[in-house]
C-alpha cells in the first residue's frame, strides 16, 4: 500500500514549445473513426479538443476528476470501484489510523474551549470527506465533550461524488437513516445524538451567517483542485508602425530627442506568461507500441500556448510572487484559483468580510495536505492508479490526478479575504501530530485490555507511518496550516506551538 505521498513526482508528459493548436486535417479526420479511446471521457475530450482547440490544464483536470461523464470521483465508469484502500488507488491518513481523526477532533475541541466554549451555533464543515472516516473519528472524539457536542448545530459535508456521499451517509448515519432535502442540500440525522449531517456539492451552498462558529477541516482536498500552469516566454515585438519601421535604427541616446530612451527595453525583451494547454497525442502505430508495456500510452499531452490566453493575462498578475518570476526565461508556475476561492471562503466565514460582516470573528480551519510551504509549485501534476504513478494523460477518469498545494497562496488568499483572521503554519504533519500527542494516544490504545500483539504492532506501524520524517515520508511531505480568528498572534493554536487557553 502506498499513500499518495510515497510517490515521486515528475511523470507529467510535457511537449514544450509546440506552437500550434490542434487543427484536425483530412488525414486526422480519416483516422478519427479508427482510433480507440481508453474511456468514454477520453473520447469526449478528443471531440471537444478537435472542435475548439487545446484546453487549459485546469479544464482537463476538472473533467477528469469531477466531470459528469466518467470523472474520477463523480463518474459512473467502474461502478463499485473504491478509490481508497489496498484495493483502490491510494491510502490517506484517516484510513491508515483512527488516531489521525481523533487528534483532529481534539484540535477542534481545544479551539472550542479557547474560544469561550460557545453553547450554540457551532458548525462542523468538512470539504472532500472521502469515505467519511475522518469525520466519524472526529465526531466520536467530540462526543466525549458533551457540552461541545451539544453546541454543534449541523455537520456539513462538501462532497462532489454521489457515490462517496452515499458511503459517508452509511458511515455517519447508518444504512437506513432517513433523508430530507432542503435548499442547502440533503440532510440525515447522524448516529451521534442525531446531529443533522448536511451534504452539499460545493461550499457555496452553505449559507454564511455571522452568528455561527464554523470549524472547517480540509484533508487531501486542495490537492484535488484543478491547476493552471504557465511558462514565461519573450513577448513578441510590438507590431511595426508606419512611422517607425523596425529596420530604422533608434536614435542614439545622446541625440537631442525628447523621446524616452528605449535602448534598455530593446536589449531585454519583455516577457509574458503563456499557458500550458492539453492537446491530443498523435495516434501510436501498432508497430511502435511496445507489447511489454504495462501502462497505456498517453492520449493527451501538454503544449505551450503560442500566445497569451485570458488566464495567462490574469492569473499570474494576481500576486507579486508570480510577478517576481516573470522575467526569468522559461520559469514555470502552477496556480490553483479554486484553492484561493476556498481559502477566501473559509476566511470570510471565520473572520467576516466586507460582503459578510461578522461582529466578532469565531471558528477555525485546519488544512492538511501535501505541497510547498513557500515556493510556487512546479511540475507537480501526477496521476495515480492502483498505488502507482502513471501518466496523468492516459485513461482519463480512471486515474486520480493531483498537484502540490501552494500553502503560501492559500494563506495569501485567506488574509486578503478577511481582516478578521490570522494564519498559522504550515508546519510538517510530523510536528503537528507529535505536538497533538500521537505517541501518547498510540500507547494508550495499545494497552487496551485484551488487545492482541499483532493489533498492537499494527497500531505502532500506522502511527509511525503518519509521522515518518524520511525524504518522502508522510510526516515530512504533508503539512498542516490553521486559520484562526485574528488575535494579533497572541494565541497560538495547539499543535502549532500553543496551549489550550480557557
Ligand atoms: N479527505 C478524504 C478524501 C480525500 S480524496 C481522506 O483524506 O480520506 C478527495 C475528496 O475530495 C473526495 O471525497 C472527492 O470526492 C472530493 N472532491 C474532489 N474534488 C472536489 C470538488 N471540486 N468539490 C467537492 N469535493 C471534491
Amino acid at each position: 500500500m502506498a499513500a499518495k505521498s510515497h510517490l515521486n513526482k515528475g511523470t507529467c508528459h510535457k511537449v514544450l514549445n509546440a506552437r500550434h493548436r490542434h487543427v484536425p486535417t483530412a488525414h486526422s479526420a480519416a483516422k478519427k473513426s479508427l482510433r480507440q479511446w481508453s474511456t468514454p471521457l477520453a473520447k469526449q475530450l478528443y471531440e471537444a479538443i478537435s472542435t475548439t482547440g487545446s484546453v487549459p490544464l485546469a479544464s482537463y483536470m476538472r473533467m477528469c476528476l469531477t466531470g459528469d461523464l466518467g470523472g474520477y470521483y463523480t463518474g459512473a465508469v467502474g461502478q463499485d470501484r473504491d478509490q481508497f484502500g489496498a484495493k483502490g488507488d491510494f491510502v490517506t491518513s484517516p484510513e491508515i489510523s483512527q488516531i489521525f481523526g481523533e487528534l483532529l477532533g481534539i484540535w477542534f475541541i481545544a479551539e472550542w474551549i479557547s474560544q469561550g466554549r460557545p453553547s450554540k451555533g457551532v458548525q462542523l464543515i468538512e470539504v472532500g470527506p472521502g469515505r467519511g472516516t475522518l469525520m466519524d473519528d472526529m465526531l466520536r472524539t467530540i462526543q466525549r465533550f458533551p457540552a461541545m457536542a451539544a453546541s454543534i448545530e449541523s455537520v456539513f459535508m462538501v462532497e462532489a461524488s454521489r457515490e462517496l456521499r452515499e458511503t459517508q451517509k452509511k458511515r455517519l448515519c447508518g444504512p437506513d437513516a432517513p433523508s430530507t432535502e432542503s435548499n442547502a442540500g440533503c440532510h440525515s440525522p447522524s448516529k451521534y445524538g442525531a446531529t443533522p449531517i448536511v451534504w452539499t456539492e460545493t461550499i457555496k451552498s452553505i449559507p454564511i451567517e455571522s452568528d455561527k462558529t464554523p470549524f472547517i477541516v480540509a484533508h487531501e482536498f486542495f490537492d484535488a483542485l484543478p491547476i493552471h500552469t504557465f511558462q514565461s516566454a519573450p513577448a513578441p515585438a510590438p507590431a511595426a508602425s508606419k512611422t517607425s519601421p523596425p529596420s530604422s535604427p533608434s536614435p542614439p541616446s545622446s541625440s537631442p530627442s525628447s523621446r524616452p530612451d528605449t535602448t534598455a527595453s530593446t536589449l531585454t525583451p519583455a516577457m509574458e506568461w503563456r499557458e500550458m494547454m492539453v492537446s491530443i497525442t498523435p495516434p501510436v502505430s501498432s508497430s511502435s507500441s511496445s507489447p511489454s508495456s504495462t501502462s497505456p500510452p498517453p492520449e493527451f499531452q501538454l503544449v505551450l500556448s503560442s500566445s497569451t490566453t485570458r488566464h495567462s493575462r490574469l492569473l499570474p498578475e494576481s500576486s507579486p510572487r508570480y510577478r517576481a518570476l516573470k522575467q526569468t526565461p522559461n520559469a514555470l508556475i502552477e496556480i490553483c484559483p479554486d484553492a484561493s476561492l476556498y481559502a477566501a471562503d473559509f476566511a470570510s466565514r471565520i473572520g467576516g468580510s466586507p460582503k459578510h460582516p461578522k461582529p466578532a470573528p469565531s471558528g477555525a480551519a485546519l488544512i492538511l495536505d501535501y505541497g510547498t510551504a513557500d515556493t510556487v509549485p512546479v511540475n507537480s501534476l501526477r496521476g495515480i492508479r492502483q498505488h502507482r504513478l502513471v501518466s496523468p494523460f492516459a485513461a482519463p477518469g480512471l486515474v486520480d490526478l493531483s498537484a502540490d498545494v501552494d500553502f503560501h497562496a492559500i494563506a495569501e488568499a485567506a488574509t486578503m479575504a478577511s481582516a478578521g483572521i490570522e494564519v498559522h503554519g504550515p508546519i510538517s504533519q510530523a510536528d503537528f501530530l507529535e505536538l497533538m500527542g500521537i505517541r501518547e494516544r498510540a500507547e494508550a490504545l495499545s494497552k487496551i485490555p485484551g488487545i492482541t500483539p499483532s493489533a498492537a504492532s499494527d497500531i505502532e506501524k500506522a502511527w509511525k507511518r503518519l509521522v515518518d520524517r524520511g525524504p518522502s515520508g508522510m510526516g515530512k511531505v504533508y503539512k498542516a496550516m490553521a486559520i484562526l480568528p485574528e488575535n494579533d498572534g497572541r494565541r497560538r493554536p495547539v499543535g502549532f506551538g500553543g496551549d489550550v487557553t480557557a
